[in-house]
């Protein structure tokens, strides 16, 4: 079927209104008419091919929140006029350890994105900026909030998850102090979780007219990471960091920050490499750097649940579709508060 879209033919283009072709419903697929769809900085990255791997014509979005339309013969878990949502997998070989252990996005053959395609060749596949996505039910998740609060949900299923997943495996919670860099949108999730687990949580941004809403969302401690002074009484002190700029920067600013046996993990994946840390950091105290991907689907429906049952959604402006390059432009700036989701209705009727 032909659908209404929004994408880029080439990095240095616009988005605009375009066609894409979705299949017809397989046995085992959904198909989510959109209605809301939350911009990731990895959208951006993806149109601007920031990542040199875009394949064109670009149709981002993994941030997908929609209503089942219809469903195949074989699927069990869903049914027509479920509320429904889709992160930034569609696939994954299911045979390999990863795939059997529930880490689909370590899939040892390369799971396919909800846009961009599979991560080692293959056909292009296009997100969540447009009007229906057809999905295996295997990589669709269930929206237990309320639906009044959907257009909040989008952005979990990517900057959701993608700092649940870290959290939970560096073992945030009671008796830990967490710090999270960057308060954007993986930041401001990073930020709400980490309170919600019960871990004590110091924010560190750039941009101090952000402190007041730091506090809000749950920090207990706010540092201005400029002020060499105020992230000098933070220094041994953090049992883990959750790093989430988008940007290239030195990495031994916030490396000081952490105990012995700590860990900083990397989630932010700027297109330039960051500077070199100062291995004496790490040897002098047995630190750790580390990497995370977003996170399973098993994993990803317990981080729906979590929310939904701690009344957790993204703090959001909503925006219609053609707003988005200016909305990218305003991400640039790290002006979002603290994420943009597009309402899909816009897309339908465009103004
Ligand atoms: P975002 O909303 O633009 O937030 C990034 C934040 O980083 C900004 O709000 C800003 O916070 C801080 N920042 C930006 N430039 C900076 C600089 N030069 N120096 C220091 N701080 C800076 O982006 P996002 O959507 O949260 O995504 C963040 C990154 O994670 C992107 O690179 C994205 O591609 C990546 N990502 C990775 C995964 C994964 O699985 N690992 C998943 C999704 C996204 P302050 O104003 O508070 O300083
Ligand atoms: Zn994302």
């Amino acid at each position: 079927m032909t659908v209404k879209a929004y994408g880029t033919h080439a990095s240095d283009k616009p988005l605009e209104p375009m066609e894409i072709t979705r299949r017809t419903p397989g046995a085992d697929d959904v198909q989510i008419d959109i209605l809301y769809c939350g911009v990731c900085h990895s959208d951006l990255h993806t149109a601007r091919n920031e990542w040199k791997n875009t394949l064109y014509p670009s149709v981002p979005g993994h941030e997908v929140v929609g209503r089942v339309a219809a469903v195949g013969a074989k699927v069990t878990k869903f049914k027509v006029g479920d509320l429904a949502g889709v992160g930034c997998m569609v696939d994954s070989c299911g045979h390999c350890p990863p795939c059997h252990e529930g880490e689909e996005q370590y899939c040892d053959n390369g799971f396919t994105g909800t846009y961009n395609g599979p991560l080692y060749g293959g056909e292009n596949t296009y997100g969540g900026y447009s009007q229906t996505i057809v999905v295996n039910e295997s990589f669709v998740l269930r929206i237990r909030h309320a639906e009044k609060d959907i257009a909040g949900v989008a952005p979990l299923l990517c900057a959701g998850i993608t700092t649940y997943s870290p959290l939970r495996h560096w073992g945030a919670g009671p008796g830990k102090k967490v710090g999270v860099v960057g308060l954007g949108g993986l930041g401001h999730m990073g930020v709400k979780l980490a309170h919600a687990m019960g871990a004590h949580v110091v924010l560190f941004t750039t941009s101090p007219a952000k402190i007041a809403d730091g506090l809000r969302l749950g920090a207990d401690e706010v540092c201005v990471s400029t002020d060499p002074a105020q992230l000098a009484r933070h220094a041994g002190q953090l049992d883990f960091i959750l790093n989430t700029v988008a940007a290239p920067h030195q990495l031994d600013t916030y490396l000081q920050l952490l105990k012995r046996d700590g860990t900083m993990t990397l989630v932010g994946a700027p297109a330039e490499p960051h500077p070199s840390p100062n291995v004496f950091g790490l040897i002098l105290k047995r630190r750790s750097i580390a990497g995370s991907l977003i996170g399973g689907i098993r994993e990803t429906q317990e981080m729906l649940d979590f929310c939904a049952e701690h009344g957790i959604v993204s703090d959001i402006e909503t925006i219609p579709m053609h707003y988005i390059n200016t909305a990218y432009e305003r991400m640039l700036k790290s002006d979002v508060r603290y994420r943009f989701v597009i309402d899909m209705a816009t897309l339908k009727t465009p103004t």
